[in-house]
């Protein structure tokens, strides 16, 4: 019986069946950074590192897999993946993108390939008209978060990515967030997706990956020559690292969503939470458009709490979440938004998108769900 089998099982085996050699079920670290050739003109299919590592490649197959595209590329960082999509692309090129980015994202366009010749327009993605008013004769991209950080903002991926092939443009989608276990851009229209695995593939807070994945050949072409000619590879240890994160992502991205829905439910009632974005809770704009799209809410939320000055306080209250940068891992991180992530970020933009300075957003980490509500209940109660 030939069936396929779910995202979990593929998920839990990753790396199983590759080593032909020894039949080892953790695939081994090939640290080599060349290979010996059997004769002239021949190659074991590995030559250099920095081209091929077989370490690598179960990764790149395996998100290729996940995410249902023709292959994937390791890179250094989840921005170093972004820069290599962008590789696609030419000076002069006009790229519309999500008008809630990652900041580091913002930056690399705004202060990187802007001064390279590059022309950005923002644009709220939930209704893809507003992409169709943007496009200009030099459209050539339009890059997607969806949700955004950290207002939870949900983008139409499929009509987005529809109004960008009737304009010959590409589509590319950071799909960070979610990842293939909620969401599959693919399967939407996306010609690249693109994840940090710093965050939920890896899962750990102890690596720093990224990942893209070409949806057709053609992408793929582009995507393997940057890779190679760039170099910003990821290295094996940490390629085995993702792949050992990933294994338990299913489980993961269960328990990340179980508790944030908890702690929204929590957030929502609470006098000192003026509001809460977490696309799971009825009421969350593009709630509805977000269930067409993905199969679940992931771990991620964020809320507004009623004065600006009870941020620091709480940020030096809470004992079970760490005040620290990144998401995505099995420990719960708070943030402060206006200072950290999106301090590169003009202020009356940030503002207008609901960046402000009563914003916290919240990574749920898979801890026991009472624990971290116990904790924001004390440091709130502490205001
Ligand atoms: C963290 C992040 C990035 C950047 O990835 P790094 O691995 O930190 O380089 C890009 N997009 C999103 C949505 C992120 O959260």
């Amino acid at each position: 019986m030939d069936v396929t089998p779910h995202l979990a099982t593929v998920l839990a085996q990753l790396g199983n069946r590759e080593d032909t050699l020894t039949g080892a079920v953790s695939i081994p670290v090939y640290r080599a950074s060349t290979y010996s050739h059997p004769a002239l003109g021949e190659s074991t299919g590995y030559d250099y590192t920095r081209s091929k590592n077989p370490t690598r490649d179960v990764l790149e197959d395996a998100i290729a897999r996940l995410e249902g595209g023709v292959r994937g590329y390791a890179f250094a960082s989840g921005m170093s993946a972004v820069h290599a999509a962008f590789s696609l692309l030419a000076p002069d090129d006009h790229v519309i993108a999500s008008d809630d980015l990652y900041g580091g994202t913002y930056r690399l366009f705004e202060q990187w390939f802007k001064p390279l010749g590059m022309h950005f327009t923002y644009v709220d993605m939930a209704d893809p008209e507003n992409v169709r008013a943007a496009l200009t004769g030099r459209t050539r991209a339009v890059f997607i978060e969806s949700p955004t950080n950290p207002t939870m903002a949900i983008a139409d991926i499929a009509g987005c990515a529809a109004v960008a092939k009737e304009a010959g443009a590409l589509t590319f989608v950071d799909n960070t967030f979610l990842t293939p276990y909620f969401q599959r851009p693919v399967e939407l229209g996306a010609d690249v997706v693109l994840h940090s695995a710093t965050k939920y593939l890896g899962g750990h807070n102890d690596i720093l990956a990224g990942l893209a994945v070409a949806a057709d050949g053609e992408a793929a072409e582009r995507l393997e020559f940057a890779q190679n000619a760039v170099g910003g590879v990821l290295g094996p240890d940490d390629a085995w690292l993702v792949l050992r994160g990933m294994k338990t992502l299913a489980l993961r991205m269960e328990r990340h969503q179980e508790n944030a829905l908890a702690v929204s439910r929590f957030l929502l009632e609470h006098p000192r939470v003026e509001r809460v974005f977490y696309p799971g809770i009825d009421g969350h704009p593009g709630k509805g458009l977000h269930d067409t799209q993905a199969s679940g809410y992931g771990g991620m939320l964020s809320f507004e709490v009623a004065d600006e000055r009870m941020v620091a306080p709480l940020l030096a209250a809470v004992r079970v979440i760490t005040f620290a940068e990144s998401l995505g891992s099995v420990e719960s991180l708070i943030t402060f938004p206006a200072r950290q992530t999106h301090a590169d970020i003009p202020r009356e933009v940030r503002e207008a998108h609901g960046v402000t300075d009563r914003l916290l957003r919240l990574s749920v980490g898979i801890e026991a769900a009472q624990d971290i509500i116990a904790d924001l209940a004390g440091a709130l109660a502490q205001l």
